[in-house]
C-alpha cells in the first residue's frame, strides 16, 4: 500500500483546505519554525487512528481542531482524508475490493471523530487494523515521532517489545486476538 495523497482541513494551523501530494523520492519538508511540519505528520497519523491525544501534542481530541487565528475564528470541524494506492491489493479481504482507498476522519467539536473507507462508515479499529497490517509490507508506511527513539532505548521490556511487534507487522495479528476472545 502506497500514501498518495494527504487532503487536510480544519485540522491545527491547517484551516484552509490543503492538498498535499505524496510523490515518489519525496525525502523531506521544510520550512520555518511552527510552520506546520509536525502537525502534517500528526494529520497523517491522525487520519491513521491514533487514539492519544497527547502524542498529537494536543490537551484533548477537540484540539486538534483548528482553534483560531488572528482575524480568523475557530472552526468546530477538522477532516482529514489519506488517500491509498492499493493496486498491489493487499489492504483487508472486507477493503480489498477497489484500487485505491480514500481513508477518512472527521472530528466534530464535542461530538468524536467519525471515519469512512471509500465513502462507507467504519469503526476506528478498521483503519487502525488496515494500516497496523500494512506494516508487514516492506515498503511499510512507518512513522517514528521525535523522541521515540529515546522511548525504545529507556522502555521497559515489554514496552519495548510492543515497539518491536509494532515494526513486525504484528500488531494488527494481536488486536485481531484480543477483539476474538471479547467475543
Ligand atoms: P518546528 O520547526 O518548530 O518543529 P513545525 O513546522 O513543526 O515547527 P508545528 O508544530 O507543526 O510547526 O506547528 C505549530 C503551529 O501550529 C503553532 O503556530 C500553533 O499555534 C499551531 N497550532 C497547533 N494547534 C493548533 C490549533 N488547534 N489551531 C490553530 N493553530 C494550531
Ligand atoms: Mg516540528
Amino acid at each position: 500500500m502506497k500514501l498518495t495523497r494527504l487532503k487536510i482541513a480544519g485540522f491545527k494551523s491547517f484551516v484552509d483546505p490543503t492538498d498535499v501530494l505524496i510523490e515518489p523520492g519525496l525525502t523531506g519538508v521544510v520550512g520555518p519554525n511552527g510552520c506546520g511540519k509536525s502537525n502534517l505528520v500528526e494529520a497523517l497519523r491522525w487520519v491513521m487512528g491514533e487514539s492519544s491525544h497527547k502524542s498529537l501534542r494536543a490537551s484533548g481530541m477537540d484540539d486538534v481542531i483548528f482553534a483560531g487565528a488572528a482575524g480568523r475564528p475557530a472552526r468546530n470541524t477538522a477532516e482529514v482524508m489519506l488517500v491509498v494506492d492499493n493496486a498491489g491489493r493487499t489492504a483487508p479481504a472486507a477493503f480489498n475490493d477497489a484500487d485505491v482507498l480514500e481513508v477518512s476522519r472527521r472530528i466534530e467539536r464535542e461530538e468524536g471523530s467519525t471515519y469512512k473507507i471509500n465513502g462507507r462508515e467504519v469503526r476506528a479499529r478498521d483503519v487502525q487494523l488496515l494500516f497496523a497490517d500494512a506494516a508487514t509490507g516492506a515498503r511499510s508506511p512507518a512513522m517514528v515521532r521525535q523522541g521515540q527513539i529515546g522511548e525504545i532505548i529507556a522502555a521497559k521490556p515489554q514496552a519495548r517489545r510492543r515497539i518491536l511487534e509494532d515494526a513486525a507487522g504484528i500488531a494488527g495479528l494481536n488486536s485481531r486476538r484480543h477483539e476474538a476472545e471479547l467475543r
